[in-house]
Protein backbone atom coordinates (compact mmCIF):
# COMPACT_ATOMS: atom_id res chain seq x y z
CA UNK A 1 0.00 0.00 0.00
CA UNK A 2 1.47 3.65 -0.78
CA UNK A 3 2.00 5.85 1.54
CA UNK A 4 -0.40 8.78 2.04
CA UNK A 5 0.57 12.32 0.26
CA UNK A 6 1.63 14.58 3.22
CA UNK A 7 -1.25 16.98 3.99
CA UNK A 8 -0.11 20.22 2.69
CA UNK A 9 0.75 22.93 5.06
CA UNK A 10 -1.57 25.45 5.95
CA UNK A 11 0.05 29.03 4.91
CA UNK A 12 -1.22 31.04 7.82
CA UNK A 13 -0.13 34.80 9.71
CA UNK A 14 1.23 34.65 13.33
CA UNK A 15 0.00 38.23 14.31
CA UNK A 16 1.77 39.95 17.27
CA UNK A 17 0.21 41.21 20.23
CA UNK A 18 1.29 43.88 21.20
CA UNK A 19 2.57 45.75 18.07
CA UNK A 20 2.30 49.42 16.84
CA UNK A 21 1.28 52.79 18.68
CA UNK A 22 2.59 52.81 22.54
CA UNK A 23 1.72 55.20 24.92
CA UNK A 24 4.31 58.05 24.33
CA UNK A 25 3.80 57.77 20.02
CA UNK A 26 -0.13 57.93 20.81
CA UNK A 27 0.71 61.05 23.22
CA UNK A 28 2.66 62.67 20.47
CA UNK A 29 0.42 61.95 17.75
CA UNK A 30 -2.29 63.63 19.32
CA UNK A 31 -0.76 65.95 20.79
CA UNK A 32 0.19 67.15 17.11
CA UNK A 33 -3.63 67.35 15.82
CA UNK A 34 -5.30 68.95 18.88
CA UNK A 35 -2.57 71.37 18.53
CA UNK A 36 -3.43 72.22 14.85
CA UNK A 37 -7.18 71.68 15.80
CA UNK A 38 -6.76 74.84 18.39
CA UNK A 39 -4.01 77.18 17.08
CA UNK A 40 -5.10 76.12 13.68
CA UNK A 41 -1.90 75.59 10.77
CA UNK A 42 1.08 76.36 10.84
CA UNK A 43 2.12 74.55 13.51
CA UNK A 44 5.63 73.55 13.85
CA UNK A 45 7.14 70.39 15.02
CA UNK A 46 10.69 70.22 16.27
CA UNK A 47 12.51 66.78 14.25
CA UNK A 48 9.56 64.30 13.32
CA UNK A 49 7.26 63.91 15.92
CA UNK A 50 7.24 59.80 15.93
CA UNK A 51 9.55 58.11 13.56
CA UNK A 52 7.03 57.42 11.03
CA UNK A 53 6.74 58.37 7.60
CA UNK A 54 2.61 57.83 7.36
CA UNK A 55 2.38 59.55 10.41
CA UNK A 56 4.71 62.39 9.43
CA UNK A 57 3.00 62.70 5.74
CA UNK A 58 -0.47 62.53 6.87
CA UNK A 59 0.88 65.44 9.95
CA UNK A 60 2.31 67.55 7.26
CA UNK A 61 -0.88 67.32 5.02
CA UNK A 62 -2.98 68.98 7.87
CA UNK A 63 -0.69 71.60 8.15
CA UNK A 64 2.34 70.65 10.58
CA UNK A 65 5.56 71.89 9.51
CA UNK A 66 8.80 70.30 10.64
CA UNK A 67 11.75 71.50 11.02
CA UNK A 68 15.09 70.67 12.67
CA UNK A 69 16.06 73.12 14.68
CA UNK A 70 14.21 75.78 16.45
CA UNK A 71 15.74 78.89 14.63
CA UNK A 72 13.71 77.53 11.80
CA UNK A 73 10.22 78.47 13.75
CA UNK A 74 9.15 82.09 13.01
CA UNK A 75 9.63 84.45 16.10
CA UNK A 76 6.55 83.57 18.38
CA UNK A 77 5.30 80.71 16.83
CA UNK A 78 4.23 77.91 18.45
CA UNK A 79 6.99 74.27 18.22
CA UNK A 80 5.68 71.11 19.47
CA UNK A 81 9.30 69.36 20.84
CA UNK A 82 8.96 65.80 19.17
CA UNK A 83 8.17 62.11 21.71
CA UNK A 84 11.89 61.50 21.78
CA UNK A 85 12.91 64.39 24.08
CA UNK A 86 15.11 67.62 23.75
CA UNK A 87 18.18 68.78 25.47
CA UNK A 88 17.79 71.23 27.74
CA UNK A 89 19.60 73.54 25.59
CA UNK A 90 17.20 73.61 22.90
CA UNK A 91 14.38 74.62 25.66
CA UNK A 92 17.01 77.90 25.96
CA UNK A 93 17.09 78.32 22.26
CA UNK A 94 12.94 78.67 21.80
CA UNK A 95 12.99 81.10 24.67
CA UNK A 96 15.62 83.15 23.29
CA UNK A 97 13.31 83.51 20.35
CA UNK A 98 10.49 83.74 22.02
CA UNK A 99 8.73 80.60 20.76
CA UNK A 100 5.56 78.94 22.65
CA UNK A 101 6.64 75.18 23.15
CA UNK A 102 4.74 72.40 23.87
CA UNK A 103 6.89 69.77 25.24
CA UNK A 104 5.01 66.12 23.93
CA UNK A 105 8.20 64.18 25.22
CA UNK A 106 7.47 60.84 25.91
CA UNK A 107 7.56 60.76 30.20
CA UNK A 108 9.34 57.36 30.15
CA UNK A 109 12.14 59.25 28.13
CA UNK A 110 11.32 62.35 30.78
CA UNK A 111 12.33 59.85 33.71
CA UNK A 112 15.73 58.84 31.90
CA UNK A 113 16.39 63.04 31.67
CA UNK A 114 15.74 62.49 35.59
CA UNK A 115 18.05 60.00 36.37
CA UNK A 116 20.96 61.49 34.45
CA UNK A 117 20.23 64.83 36.24
CA UNK A 118 20.27 63.00 39.69
CA UNK A 119 23.12 60.79 39.05
CA UNK A 120 25.26 63.83 37.52
CA UNK A 121 24.33 65.72 41.05
CA UNK A 122 25.66 63.00 42.74
CA UNK A 123 28.92 63.47 40.45
CA UNK A 124 28.47 60.02 38.55
CA UNK A 125 30.05 59.27 35.73
CA UNK A 126 26.89 58.12 33.34
CA UNK A 127 27.17 55.65 30.82
CA UNK A 128 24.27 56.12 28.35
CA UNK A 129 23.92 52.93 26.91
CA UNK A 130 22.81 53.78 22.98
CA UNK A 131 23.10 54.42 19.47
CA UNK A 132 25.26 57.37 18.17
CA UNK A 133 23.33 60.17 16.75
CA UNK A 134 19.96 59.26 17.38
CA UNK A 135 17.38 61.78 18.77
CA UNK A 136 16.74 60.43 22.53
CA UNK A 137 20.46 59.72 22.75
CA UNK A 138 21.10 63.53 22.12
CA UNK A 139 18.64 64.80 24.54
CA UNK A 140 19.52 62.49 27.14
CA UNK A 141 23.27 63.08 27.24
CA UNK A 142 22.29 67.34 26.92
CA UNK A 143 21.27 66.84 30.17
CA UNK A 144 24.84 66.48 31.81
CA UNK A 145 27.11 66.40 29.15
CA UNK A 146 30.11 66.85 31.12
CA UNK A 147 28.85 63.65 32.94
CA UNK A 148 27.68 61.12 30.37
CA UNK A 149 29.18 59.01 27.70
CA UNK A 150 27.57 57.41 25.24
CA UNK A 151 28.20 53.50 25.02
CA UNK A 152 26.69 52.25 21.83
CA UNK A 153 26.40 48.20 21.83
CA UNK A 154 28.86 45.76 23.73
CA UNK A 155 31.88 46.55 21.29
CA UNK A 156 31.82 49.86 22.98
CA UNK A 157 32.56 49.00 25.81
CA UNK A 158 36.03 48.08 25.74
CA UNK A 159 37.17 51.88 24.92
CA UNK A 160 35.02 53.56 27.95
CA UNK A 161 37.08 55.21 30.55
CA UNK A 162 35.31 56.68 33.97
CA UNK A 163 36.98 59.06 36.27
CA UNK A 164 35.92 57.28 39.60
CA UNK A 165 35.39 53.03 38.79
CA UNK A 166 33.38 53.29 42.57
CA UNK A 167 31.03 55.94 41.04
CA UNK A 168 29.28 54.88 38.04
CA UNK A 169 26.33 54.37 36.96
CA UNK A 170 24.37 52.69 33.36
CA UNK A 171 21.61 54.29 31.81
CA UNK A 172 19.80 53.64 28.56
CA UNK A 173 17.88 54.57 25.65
CA UNK A 174 14.00 53.49 25.74
CA UNK A 175 14.48 51.64 22.44
CA UNK A 176 16.84 49.66 22.19
CA UNK A 177 17.50 45.40 22.19
CA UNK A 178 16.87 44.08 25.80
CA UNK A 179 19.18 41.05 25.23
CA UNK A 180 22.16 42.78 23.94
CA UNK A 181 21.61 45.50 26.54
CA UNK A 182 22.38 43.31 28.96
CA UNK A 183 25.10 41.94 27.19
CA UNK A 184 26.63 45.81 27.21
CA UNK A 185 25.43 45.77 31.16
CA UNK A 186 27.91 42.30 31.59
CA UNK A 187 30.55 43.47 29.77
CA UNK A 188 30.71 46.53 31.38
CA UNK A 189 30.36 45.50 35.18
CA UNK A 190 33.21 43.03 34.27
CA UNK A 191 35.14 46.40 33.38
CA UNK A 192 33.62 48.12 36.57
CA UNK A 193 32.31 46.20 38.84
CA UNK A 194 30.78 48.57 40.86
CA UNK A 195 28.64 49.72 38.22
CA UNK A 196 25.47 50.58 39.56
CA UNK A 197 21.63 50.38 37.94
CA UNK A 198 19.00 52.76 37.02
CA UNK A 199 16.36 52.82 40.10
CA UNK A 200 14.00 50.85 37.44
CA UNK A 201 14.32 49.61 33.18
CA UNK A 202 14.95 52.50 31.28
CA UNK A 203 13.93 49.99 28.17
CA UNK A 204 10.50 51.09 28.22
CA UNK A 205 7.31 48.67 28.41
CA UNK A 206 6.41 49.07 24.99
CA UNK A 207 9.83 48.24 23.41
CA UNK A 208 9.92 45.05 25.88
CA UNK A 209 6.74 43.51 24.99
CA UNK A 210 7.09 43.90 21.26
CA UNK A 211 10.38 42.17 21.26
CA UNK A 212 8.79 39.82 23.82
CA UNK A 213 5.66 38.82 21.13
CA UNK A 214 8.33 38.54 18.57
CA UNK A 215 10.53 36.18 20.13
CA UNK A 216 7.34 33.89 21.02
CA UNK A 217 6.47 33.51 17.35
CA UNK A 218 10.15 33.94 15.70
CA UNK A 219 11.25 30.28 15.76
CA UNK A 220 7.56 29.21 14.03
CA UNK A 221 8.36 31.90 11.46
CA UNK A 222 9.83 31.24 8.12
CA UNK A 223 9.35 35.42 7.78
CA UNK A 224 9.01 38.04 9.56
CA UNK A 225 7.37 41.15 8.26
CA UNK A 226 7.99 44.18 10.54
CA UNK A 227 6.24 47.77 10.16
CA UNK A 228 8.15 50.66 10.65
CA UNK A 229 10.49 52.74 9.30
CA UNK A 230 14.00 53.11 8.83
CA UNK A 231 15.08 55.40 11.21
CA UNK A 232 12.75 53.75 13.99
CA UNK A 233 15.10 52.44 16.55
CA UNK A 234 12.47 49.80 17.97
CA UNK A 235 11.31 48.79 14.48
CA UNK A 236 14.92 47.91 13.78
CA UNK A 237 15.08 46.44 17.04
CA UNK A 238 12.22 44.01 15.88
CA UNK A 239 14.05 42.41 12.74
CA UNK A 240 16.89 42.22 14.25
CA UNK A 241 15.15 40.30 17.74
CA UNK A 242 13.43 37.80 15.04
CA UNK A 243 16.29 36.90 13.62
CA UNK A 244 18.11 36.17 16.36
CA UNK A 245 15.60 33.65 17.47
CA UNK A 246 14.60 32.09 14.93
CA UNK A 247 12.87 33.44 12.15
CA UNK A 248 14.89 32.42 8.74
CA UNK A 249 14.20 35.92 7.21
CA UNK A 250 12.58 39.20 8.34
CA UNK A 251 12.09 42.49 6.38
CA UNK A 252 10.85 45.96 8.18
CA UNK A 253 8.56 47.56 5.41
CA UNK A 254 6.93 51.12 5.39
CA UNK A 255 4.05 49.97 3.24
CA UNK A 256 2.49 46.67 2.24
CA UNK A 257 3.47 47.68 -1.72
CA UNK A 258 7.00 47.36 -0.40
CA UNK A 259 6.89 43.63 0.42
CA UNK A 260 8.45 41.63 -2.43
CA UNK A 261 6.74 38.63 -3.50
CA UNK A 262 9.84 36.86 -4.01
CA UNK A 263 10.26 36.70 -0.36
CA UNK A 264 7.21 34.36 -0.05
CA UNK A 265 9.15 31.42 -2.20
CA UNK A 266 8.82 28.46 0.29
CA UNK A 267 7.10 30.35 3.19
CA UNK A 268 4.27 29.05 5.44
CA UNK A 269 4.42 30.68 8.27
CA UNK A 270 4.36 34.81 7.81
CA UNK A 271 5.10 36.54 11.47
CA UNK A 272 3.83 40.02 11.57
CA UNK A 273 4.54 43.19 13.83
CA UNK A 274 4.80 46.85 13.82
CA UNK A 275 6.88 49.20 15.85
CA UNK A 276 5.93 51.73 18.06
CA UNK A 277 5.46 54.32 16.15
CA UNK A 278 3.08 52.67 13.29
CA UNK A 279 -0.74 53.04 13.34
CA UNK A 280 -2.61 49.94 12.63
CA UNK A 281 -3.83 51.15 8.91
CA UNK A 282 -0.57 49.81 7.79
CA UNK A 283 -0.60 46.71 9.27
CA UNK A 284 -4.24 46.26 7.95
CA UNK A 285 -2.36 46.84 4.13
CA UNK A 286 0.40 44.19 5.02
CA UNK A 287 -2.85 41.67 5.93
CA UNK A 288 -4.97 42.48 3.35
CA UNK A 289 -1.80 42.31 1.01
CA UNK A 290 -0.46 38.52 2.35
CA UNK A 291 -4.39 37.24 2.22
CA UNK A 292 -3.89 38.15 -1.19
CA UNK A 293 -1.12 36.12 -1.79
CA UNK A 294 -2.80 33.19 0.03
CA UNK A 295 -2.12 34.10 3.66
CA UNK A 296 -5.65 33.99 4.65
CA UNK A 297 -5.52 32.40 7.86
CA UNK A 298 -4.27 34.94 10.83
CA UNK A 299 -3.32 33.52 14.62
CA UNK A 300 -2.68 36.24 17.19
CA UNK A 301 0.39 35.57 19.19
CA UNK A 302 -0.51 37.65 23.00
CA UNK A 303 2.69 38.01 24.72
CA UNK A 304 1.33 40.99 27.10
CA UNK A 305 -1.91 42.99 27.36
CA UNK A 306 -1.27 47.03 27.84
CA UNK A 307 -3.54 49.77 28.81
CA UNK A 308 -1.25 52.65 29.50
CA UNK A 309 -2.26 56.34 28.79
CA UNK A 310 -0.66 59.18 29.41
CA UNK A 311 -2.10 62.72 29.85
CA UNK A 312 -1.47 65.01 26.57
CA UNK A 313 0.99 67.55 27.71
CA UNK A 314 0.01 70.57 30.53
CA UNK A 315 0.84 73.60 28.14
CA UNK A 316 -1.58 71.78 25.79
CA UNK A 317 -4.30 70.87 28.07
CA UNK A 318 -4.16 74.44 29.67
CA UNK A 319 -4.68 75.79 26.06
CA UNK A 320 -7.62 73.32 25.11
CA UNK A 321 -9.08 74.51 28.38
CA UNK A 322 -8.87 78.37 27.97
CA UNK A 323 -9.47 78.41 24.36
CA UNK A 324 -12.04 75.96 23.73
CA UNK A 325 -13.82 76.02 26.98
CA UNK A 326 -13.66 72.76 26.90
CA UNK A 327 -13.72 71.09 30.75
CA UNK A 328 -10.16 69.27 30.98
CA UNK A 329 -11.33 66.58 32.30
CA UNK A 330 -13.15 65.47 29.68
CA UNK A 331 -10.35 65.46 26.86
CA UNK A 332 -8.85 62.33 26.12
CA UNK A 333 -5.87 61.19 27.78
CA UNK A 334 -6.69 63.88 30.88
CA UNK A 335 -6.81 61.11 33.70
CA UNK A 336 -4.66 59.21 32.08
CA UNK A 337 -1.89 57.73 34.13
CA UNK A 338 1.04 59.83 34.91
CA UNK A 339 3.20 58.62 37.69
CA UNK A 340 5.33 56.06 35.49
CA UNK A 341 7.78 54.81 38.35
CA UNK A 342 5.97 51.31 38.75
CA UNK A 343 5.93 50.71 34.87
CA UNK A 344 8.88 48.71 34.25
S1 LIG B 1 8.68 53.56 22.64
FE1 LIG B 1 8.56 53.74 24.87
S2 LIG B 1 9.79 55.52 25.40
FE2 LIG B 1 9.36 55.63 23.20
S3 LIG B 1 7.51 56.86 23.05
FE3 LIG B 1 6.85 54.75 23.19
S4 LIG B 1 6.47 54.38 25.40
FE4 LIG B 1 7.70 56.22 25.19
Amino acid sequence: MSEPAPTPSVKKVLLAAPRGYCAGVDRAVITVEKALDLYGPPVYVRKQIVHNKHVVSTLEKRGAIFVDETDEVPEGATVIFSAHGVAPVVHEEAAARNLKTIDATCPLVTKVHREAVRFADDDFDILLIGHEGHEEVIGTAGEAPEHITLVDGPDDVERVTVRDPEKVVWLSQTTLSVDETMETVRRLKEKFPALQSPPSDDICYATQNRQLAVKQMAKDTDLMIVVGSRNSSNSVRLVEVALEHGARDGHLVDYAEEIDPAWLEGVTTVGVTSGASVPEVLVRDVLTWLAGHGYETVEPVVAAEESLLFSLPNELRRDIKRLSGADAATVRHDAAFEDTSSLH
